[in-house]
C-alpha cells in the first residue's frame, strides 16, 4: 500500500452568516474531495496545542508525528533549512522579513509582496552594513533569513501581527546586550533600505517600499528523527512554502523543487499533482501540502477561499484521482483553521478524511459538519499518520 496525503493550509473556517451559515467547504462545488471522503471515512484532528505558537509549522510537525514541544525552535531554523542554509551549533536562525513602515508604524508586513529579485539587492546591502552582527539569507519575496550567534531565547514578534502598530513597541525583549544590539541593527536598517535605488523605483511607481528588516521566529537548527526511522515508510514531501519544504529536509524525506509551485493562488496545481504521482513511485508516504486556501482566510475573503477550493479540486484532486491506481490510500487533512472572519489561525479542530481499498464509507461530504459526524471521532494529530497506515 501506498499513501498520498494531502493537506488543504488553513482550508477548515466557521460558518458565515451571510450564506445561511455555511463555510467555505460546504458552499464551494467540489465532487473529487467529496468523491474521497464518501468514500473513506472522516474524523476531527487536534492539530495544535494551546501553549504553543499556532503556526503551520507547529500544526504539520504533528500531523507528520513530531513532538513539537522536543523539536520544536523555531519557524527560522525550519524556513533555512529549506533552503540548504547551515547554521553552527552556537548561531540562532531568524525569519526576516523586509516590511515597510510609515511614521514609525508597521504599514505592511510583506514589504508590498516585494518581488524576490528587490529583495536580493537590499539583503545585500544588510550584509555589507551588518556583517559585525549576522549574514543575511535571501528566501522567496519578503520571507527571508538571518544568521547570528546572538538572540536566544529573546522574545520577537511576528510582524503580521502587529500592522498598524509602532514598531518601536514590538522590538526584541527583554533589554539585554543581544537585544540592544538587534534593535539597534533593525532600526538602523530603516535608513539603510529607505534610500536604496530598488525602495526610490517602488515609490516612483507608487509601491510600498520595504524598508525595514524585522527578524522573528528564531531557534538553532532541530534534529528530526528520520521519517522513515519514525514511521518504517520512504517519505516525500510536495510542497511550495519553505516551511513545510524544511521539515521533509529536516525529515530527511524526498522534497522536489516543483516548478509553478508558489505557496499563492497562482500556484500550479497541475504541476503539484503531477509531482506527487511521480514521488509514489520511489516513496511510500507523499504529504503534498496546498498554501492558497489560507491566504484567502488571512485576507478575509469567503469568495476567494470558495474559488481556490474548487481550483484545487478541479486541478488537483481530479488529476491525482485519474492518474493514481487501487493500491494508493488517499488522504485529505487540514492543518488549522484561518477563518475569513478571524483572519488568523483558530486552536479548533479540523475535519479530516482516509479514504482506502476496502473500507467502508462514511458516506460523507468533505466539510466541517462531516468531520463531526465521522466515525473516527475526535483524533490526536500526532496519531494520525499511524492511523492512515492501521485503517
Ligand atoms: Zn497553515
Amino acid at each position: 500500500m501506498k499513501y498520498l496525503v494531502i493537506v488543504g493550509d488553513g482550508m477548515a473556517d466557521y460558518p458565515v452568516e451571510e450564506v445561511n451559515g455555511k463555510t467555505p467547504l460546504q458552499v464551494a462545488e467540489k465532487p473529487n474531495m467529496d468523491e474521497i471522503a464518501r468514500r473513506g471515512r472522516m474524523g476531527m484532528l487536534r492539530t495544535l496545542r494551546p501553549s504553543l505558537p499556532r503556526g503551520s509549522d507547529v500544526a504539520n510537525l504533528i500531523m507528520l508525528g513530531y513532538d513539537p514541544c522536543s523539536c520544536y525552535t523555531g519557524r527560522g531554523p525550519l524556513e533555512a533549512a529549506a533552503r540548504g542554509i547551515r547554521a553552527g551549533d552556537d548561531e540562532v536562525v531568524f525569519r526576516c522579513n523586509l516590511i515597510t513602515v510609515e511614521e514609525n508604524r508597521v504599514a505592511d508586513y510583506s514589504g508590498g509582496h516585494i518581488t524576490t529579485g528587490e529583495a536580493e539587492v537590499l539583503i545585500s546591502e544588510l550584509n555589507k552594513r551588518f556583517s559585525n552582527i549576522g549574514r543575511f539569507y535571501t528566501g522567496v519575496s519578503y520571507r527571508n533569513i538571518f544568521v547570528s550567534k546572538r538572540g536566544q531565547g529573546l522574545k520577537a514578534t511576528p510582524p503580521h501581527d502587529i500592522v498598524g502598530e509602532e514598531y518601536g513597541k514590538h522590538l526584541l525583549k527583554p533589554d539585554n546586550e543581544d537585544s540592544r544590539l538587534l534593535n539597534r541593527m533593525m532600526v538602523e536598517s530603516i535608513s539603510v533600505l529607505s534610500e536604496n535605488q530598488v525602495n526610490i523605483r517602488r515609490r516612483n511607481k507608487g509601491e510600498k517600499p520595504a524598508n525595514m528588516a524585522w527578524i522573528w521566529g528564531q531557534g538553532r537548527m532541530p534534529n528530526l528523527e528520520p521519517f522513515a526511522l519514525k514511521h518504517g515508510l520512504r517519505g516525500a514531501v510536495i510542497a511550495a512554502v519553505d516551511l513545510i519544504k524544511g521539515i521533509g529536509r529536516l525529515a530527511q524525506m524526498h522534497v522536489p523543487d516543483v516548478p509553478g509551485a508558489t505557496g499563492y493562488y497562482d500556484t500550479s496545481y497541475e504541476n503539484k499533482a503531477v509531482y506527487a504521482v511521480k514521488s509514489l513511485e520511489e516513496s511510500d508516504f507523499v504529504y503534498l501540502h496546498v498554501e492558497s486556501p489560507d491566504e484567502a482566510g488571512h485576507e478575509g475573503s469567503f469568495e476567494t477561499k470558495v474559488k481556490v477550493i474548487e481550483e484545487m479540486d478541479k486541478r488537483l484532486f481530479r488529476k491525482i484521482l485519474d492518474s493514481v491506481d487501487e493500491n494508493v490510500s488517499i488522504s485529505i487533512l487540514v492543518d488549522h483553521p484561518t477563518p475569513v472572519s478571524v483572519r488568523n489561525h483558530t486552536l479548533d479542530p479540523t475535519p479530516f478524511a482516509v479514504m482506502k481499498p476496502g473500507l467502508n464509507g462514511d458516506g460523507l461530504p468533505f466539510d466541517e459538519d462531516s468531520g463531526l459526524r465521522g466515525s473516527f471521532g475526535l483524533v490526536d494529530g500526532m496519531e494520525i499518520v499511524k492511523l492512515i497506515k492501521r485503517v
